[in-house]
């Protein structure tokens, strides 16, 4: 590799590397580093300051340092009780610190004598000598690879490493790498380099992995953040670009006479929120492409009547609608709701379509769908995607609760007219996450709760004290009230909570003696399930164990309150989802929220849902605790992984990123500039593997 590099040789092979043969090269795989890209994108995980760094000499007892030493000893033995103890001692010059691990051998062979590494870790005073028991580690040279040159700023890169490469190794690859690359080319157009103050990819990549200092450090991560979120905003701004002027939607005229006579006939007014959500959606509908809006609310906000009269504008401009959701439960409460709200129109026909329904039912619902004689269709997402024709559907509503970024792509490819989309979901989706996972997306918001509802008081409780919340459930159950508990959640087994449930559901029954107790999970037959749910809605059982299946949805006015089973194990979010299950009526009710961690998390977590009651704030809550990586990728979201932004923390740059790609995207929607090439490149290669490249550029 010499003279110009373009692009197409950051793509290259992680082989073309100087020193990269096929051992270090299965190595590099390991780390997920193919091509020189990823090496290069390969960022260190952090960095010393060796002016910062602590003299062994200075080290006190019960301090946790980080120093740096040569390898001068290394010893292993076994104890009496046979346990292997590995000891290495190194050395600064100005004394020495051993590191101690029990049963681990296996540092040995990366800790040999004459290697400089860095231990971090808390000091013990032992024996007459320094130590830390487990130290993490760095090795900061490999003894003898006659690369201290590389090595020897005054800010070090501490790499993510592996076993078989270390942080030093990677440095030098990296090295190497910078060495035959004279110059990168950039994908982010001078003019917002400029506009930012941001460094060329060249300068930023060098400063990144090999700081000078501090401030230029500061600038390249900038520069690397910026880029990141500006590829994925542009790959955004991209397909809400192709929507908008590609396809073609349905022009709904405005709502009229179904519409007026629909909300005449409600019990209620609308709340503002929901005018205003549906005027937003209305609009949308009103244009000449398709609609794809995000309805997002507090749970119990009434988004479901919101979805309904979305499904009603379609109806009245002679199309058919469609409501999908996650589960059958939950198409069932939606039938059931939507039914329920229609009772004064007996003209607009609707279809529950459900997998339990026998084979001859189930045809004619199709075939009655197929030739235009139902209006709506609620059902789950595999049904409705996978069995259904449509005579002509217009709208389909999706409802995917908390799975984030589920997105129905499929029913977007029917030929002609592309029916609008409105997905709802329970969970406020934070703001970084909105403008990311759902970034090419409209979005409504209901702010506000309907009026009347009663109080919901919540308390986190430890086990012991759940005797007392015994003592209220049976009070509300001599007031009437019905109420609801839930077992710990089985991530991997939804045979195992079930009989988890079966097992508290046998205990209550005893605890409860007198009382009707019911049971609800996910995998008892689908008659089981209705006539349990169908028993609680008409009070025949005052106490239902359930698992998550009820999560959403649900709505049960006379229920009072919501117990919650080792309530460490659910996210915030999923917490404040099952206390929406209760406060429907107008009296008071309660949360109450059994954890048995002990550890400062724990305590944090139940600080928060006792104290916070806004949705939004605790998905953000949510995200700061778990982490982003696993809203990316994991659940499919469509979007690639994040490599360096953090989206709380870089919230500033992903505003000024995502105004730039929406701009220069407007300016020159295929990327066709040659100005914008490189751009175009990136965000294909980005965007490769989520499934959603088809959608970006016709090839
Ligand atoms: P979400 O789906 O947003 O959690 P729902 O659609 O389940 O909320 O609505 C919660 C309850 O509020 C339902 O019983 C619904 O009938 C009722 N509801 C909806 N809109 C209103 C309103 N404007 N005024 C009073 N009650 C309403
Ligand atoms: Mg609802």
């Amino acid at each position: 590799m010499s003279g110009t590099a373009a692009l197409s040789d950051l793509k290259q092979d992680a082989g073309r590397i100087k020193g990269v043969g096929d051992t270090l090269r299965a190595y590099l795989g390991d780390l997920g580093i193919h091509t020189i890209e990823d090496l290069l994108y390969h960022f260190p995980r952090r960095y010393l300051d060796r002016s910062k760094l602590a003299r062994i000499v200075d080290v006190r007892e019960g301090e946790t340092v980080t120093v740096v030493g040569k390898v001068v000893d290394v010893r292993e033995f076994t104890t009496a009780n046979r346990r292997r103890i590995l000891n290495v001692g190194i050395s600064d010059s100005s004394s020495v610190i051993f590191g101690v691990w029990f049963n681990q051998p296996y540092h040995a062979a990366r800790l040999q004598a004459g290697t400089t590494v860095a231990f971090s870790g808390k000091t013990e005073f032992r024996y007459g000598k320094f130590q830390m028991v487990n130290p993490a580690y760095d090795i900061l040279d490999e003894s003898g690879d006659g690369s201290e040159a590389i090595h020897t700023g005054r800010i070090i890169p501490l790499h993510p490493a592996s076993a078989q490469l270390s942080s030093a190794r990677l440095r030098r690859l990296i090295w190497n790498a910078l060495e035959a690359l004279p110059e990168i080319s950039d994908p982010l157009p001078p003019s917002i380099l400029a506009r930012y103050h941001l460094p060329g990819r060249a300068e930023a990549l060098r400063a990144i992995h090999f700081p000078s200092g501090r401030e230029p450090l500061v600038r390249a991560r900038r520069r690397m953040i910026f880029e990141e979120l500006m590829v994925i905003q542009t790959g955004l701004a991209l397909f809400k670009r192709r929507r908008e002027s590609e396809l073609q939607g349905i022009a709904y005229p405005a709502p009229g006479q179904l519409i007026q006579e629909f909300t005449a006939s409600l019990p209620f007014q609308l709340t503002q929120s929901q005018r205003r959500a549906f005027a937003e959606i209305a609009g949308d509908m009103h244009k000449p492409f398709p609609m794809n809006r995000l309805l997002q609310g507090e749970v119990g906000s009434g988004k479901t009547l919101v979805a309904l009269l979305a499904l009603l504008l379609a109806v009245q401009g002679g199309r058919q609608g469609a409501l999908m959701a996650p589960t059958e439960v939950l198409a069932e409460q939606h039938y059931r709701t939507i039914t329920g709200f229609l009772t004064g129109m007996p003209a607009v026909k609707v279809e529950l379509l459900t997998g339990g329904a026998r084979a001859a039912s189930r045809k004619e619902s199709l075939r009655r769908i197929t030739g235009g004689e139902v209006d709506l269709v609620v059902g789950t997402h595999a049904l409705i995607q996978e069995e259904v024709v449509f005579a002509d559907l217009g709208l389909a509503v999706v409802d995917e609760q908390h799975r984030f970024g589920v997105r129905q792509r499929v029913m977007l490819k029917a030929k002609g007219e592309v029916p609008d989309v409105l997905i709802m979901t329970a969970t406020p989706i934070p703001r970084t996450l909105s403008l990311t996972l759902y970034g090419d997306l409209e979005i409504s918001t209901l702010t506000e709760l309907p009026a009347g509802r009663g109080e919901v008081i919540t308390k986190a409780l430890d086990a012991d004290q759940r005797e007392s919340a015994y003592a209220l459930m049976e009070r509300e159950m001599d007031r009437e009230r019905q109420i609801f508990v839930v077992c710990p959640l089985v991530e991997s087994s939804a045979r195992l909570e079930a009989k988890a449930a079966e097992a508290e559901a046998r205990a209550l029954r005893k605890r409860f003696a007198g009382r009707s107790v019911g049971l609800l999970h996910g995998q008892m037959r689908k008659e089981d399930k209705d006539n349990a749910m169908q028993d609680f809605r008409d009070h025949r059982t005052q106490l239902l164990v359930a698992t998550t299946v009820i999560e959403v949805g649900i709505d049960i006015p006379n229920a009072s309150v919501m117990l919650v089973e080792n309530a460490d194990r659910f996210g915030l979010s999923q917490l404040h989802q099952l206390r929406g299950r209760i406060g429907r009526g107008g009296h008071r009710s309660y949360a109450i929220f059994i954890f048995e961690g002990k550890t400062p998390e724990s305590q944090a977590r139940r600080k928060a849902i006792e104290q916070m009651r806004d949705g939004f704030r605790l998905a953000e809550a949510d995200l700061e605790m778990r982490g982003e990586g696993q809203l990316f990728g994991a659940r499919q979201s469509g979007l690639p992984d994040l490599r360096i932004a953090k989206l709380r923390r870089d919230m500033k740059i992903l505003l000024a990123a995502r105004e730039e790609a929406f701009r220069l995207v407007s300016a020159d929607p295929q990327l066709r500039r040659p100005e914008h090439r490189l751009l175009r490149e990136e965000v294909q290669s980005r965007f490769a593997g989520t499934g959603q490249l088809e959608w970006l550029f016709h090839s």
